[in-house]
């Protein structure tokens, strides 16, 4: 079972600083937003450490863009208690440690992956 986060531990574990630039693992990854993982990336070198869902909290579907952005905005906030971060996993890259943002999204015919870069700036 993964980690429950609270808002520190997450500031934490965002502002860890990565050990490579143009990590030959994850740097194909282009997520200051949310993005659709790519087909051709393995997601087995990201590992989870953690996560934003909070066992017994009530379901919240409401985002939080005060600024007029939208959830797809690179510069969007990561509110914790907001979807679509109170149902992502924080996982890290096995090869440099870079700290991303993942979650399922599921649609009536399709399921969706999608990461982002825990950018800690933007965390609310
Ligand atoms: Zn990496």
């Amino acid at each position: 079972m993964l980690k429950e986060l609270n808002r520190s531990e997450l500031l934490e574990i965002a502002n860890a600083t990565p050990s490579k630039k143009n990590c030959p693992s994850c740097s194909s990854l282009a997520c200051n937003g949310w993005e659709t993982v790519p087909g051709s990336f393995s997601l087995d070198c990201l590992k989870p450490i953690g996560t934003l869902r909070i066992e017994g909290a009530p379901e919240c579907w409401d985002e939080d863009h005060p600024q007029g952005t939208n959830i797809w905005s690179e510069n969007a906030p990561i509110s914790i208690q907001f979807h679509p971060y109170n149902r992502s996993d924080v996982c890290e890259c096995q090869e440099c440690g870079r700290k991303y943002l993942r979650y399922t999204e599921y649609g009536g015919y399709y399921i969706d992956e999608r990461i982002r870069a825990l950018n800690p700036n933007l965390i609310t």
